[in-house]
């Protein structure tokens, strides 16, 4: 198909109406026409392979989905002052997907807003100010989402960290002395209390994702959540998981993040994927935290919660369910990830392949242990000339991150693998 919208156009027109920090990925931005399940479509008529957009779990423009918001939007489209079905469905299905204590629901419209509510809710809760976080972490983009995001404080141009945050060293074992048998995640337990007491004020909130995706894909050290919760919770501060990356059955072993540690946050911060590309976010939180927050005021979100939202909502959950796509994401996932360790021992620019499911990082350094981030720029940029998107992320942009929608296969994980393969055969002199 002959493109009806030249690139330079739209690329102009970026520039006179957008700011600069309104970032495009790739050398060569991609002018984007549609998209089916995990392959997108150029408007010059080129396929490619989405191993990126962790948004889009159950699909692109998944008929079930797109079906669902049809009809809802033909019918009614109202909001959480009124009463109607479809909310009620909607949150009794997510609902069966935590435990019974965790029994009260806040929908809003994005992850940066659940973030920002959560801490709110846990200062209203706590009548403390103090938030512990991990460095590298990225919990959203409203002023709240910037004060506990290491990742966003500390970039160029940034005021650096409030006083009010306290920040914690990534419990990253790659890289580090320690193995994950527990050793590493006792060793920045104890060294994360010890930081949390010692800083000024008292704590009213630790929030973390369990795996840090802007961090590049970095689990936590096994024992590390275990070992912290508890220490949090006697100081009278809440637990808060932010599963907006990482939710919703990704990880394929565990539809929550935080099962892979066996701990149970008090609050749980939702997004991304909770709509497909719809936007939606919500806060997951206990009976006591919920009548805390209830003695402020009203809570409203005009577009939260809507009819709409709740329609689009039940049918992700129903066709996550339906296609079992969280069984998919372990066999792909697993798959996968040995052909990536096998790849590692061929390359020894691949440091580290880590993540779970279908959330995996390849972490680019050199045998001195120099993150190789041109190498990751130029594997970046030659997948996507070969068609294939994936994204670079952390401190150093080294990590390769992968995160498709989890229709994802063997075949795509094969199509991905080789061409990762021949491009880094080619390109071994690279920093
Ligand atoms: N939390 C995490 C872990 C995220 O990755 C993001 C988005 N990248 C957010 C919160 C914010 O979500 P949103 O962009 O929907 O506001």
């Amino acid at each position: 198909r002959v493109s009806k919208t030249p690139v330079t156009r739209l690329l102009d027109n970026r520039k006179a109406h957008f700011g600069k920090n309104l970032s495009l990925s790739y050398r060569d931005p991609i002018p984007m026409d549609r998209a089916a399940f995990q392959y997108m479509y150029d408007s010059r008529g080129n396929t490619f392979l989405d191993a990126y957009n962790n948004i889009m779990i159950v699909g692109h423009c998944h008929p079930r989905v797109v079906q669902a918001g049809r009809k809802a939007m033909a019918k009614l489209n109202t909001n959480t002052r009124y009463l109607y079905e479809s909310l009620e469905t909607y949150s009794t299905t997510l609902f069966k997907k935590f435990p019974p204590h965790l029994n009260k629901v806040y929908f809003v419209n994005s992850g940066s807003e659940a973030s920002d509510l959560a801490i709110r809710m846990a200062k209203y809760h706590t009548g403390k100010d103090k938030v512990a976080v991990l460095e590298d972490g990225y919990h959203g983009h409203t002023q709240g989402g910037i004060q506990i995001s290491a990742y966003k404080y500390h970039s160029k141009g940034s005021s650096g960290r409030p006083d009010s945050t306290v920040e914690l060293a990534l419990p990253k074992v790659f890289g580090s002395p320690w193995k994950d048998d527990g050793s590493a995640g006792v060793h920045y337990a104890r060294e994360a209390i010890e930081h949390i007491t010692k800083s000024k004020g008292e704590i009213a909130a630790f929030i973390a994702e369990p795996i840090v995706g802007c961090g590049g894909q970095v689990p936590l050290a096994k024992g590390y959540l275990e070992a912290l919760y508890p220490e949090i919770r006697s100081q009278g501060g809440v637990c808060i998981s932010d599963e907006v990356q990482v939710g919703f059955g990704r990880l394929g072993d565990v539809f929550w993040g935080h099962e892979l540690y066996g701990v149970v946050p008090d609050i749980v911060v939702l997004g991304k994927p909770m709509g497909n590309g719809h936007p939606m976010g919500a806060v997951v939180t206990t009976t006591e935290i919920a009548e805390s927050f209830g003695r402020g005021p009203e809570f409203f979100s005009s577009f939260g919660g809507n009819p709409v939202s709740c329609a689009i909502g039940l049918a992700v959950l129903e066709v996550l369910e339906e296609e079992g796509l969280q069984e998919q994401a372990r066999l792909t996932g697993t798959y996968l990830l040995t052909s990536l360790n096998d790849l590692a021992k061929k390359h020894e620019v691949i440091g580290d392949v880590r993540g779970h499911g279908l959330f995996l990082g390849i972490e680019l350094i050199s045998p001195q242990g120099q993150p190789k981030t041109q190498l990751a720029a130029v594997l970046k940029n030659a997948l996507r000339d070969q068609f294939v998107l994936v994204s670079t992320d952390g401190p150093f942009d080294n990590v390769i991150k992968i995160k498709p929608p989890l229709r994802f296969n063997k075949e795509n994980a094969d199509e991905l693998v080789l061409k990762i393969d021949a491009i880094l055969s080619q390109n071994m002199v690279i920093k």
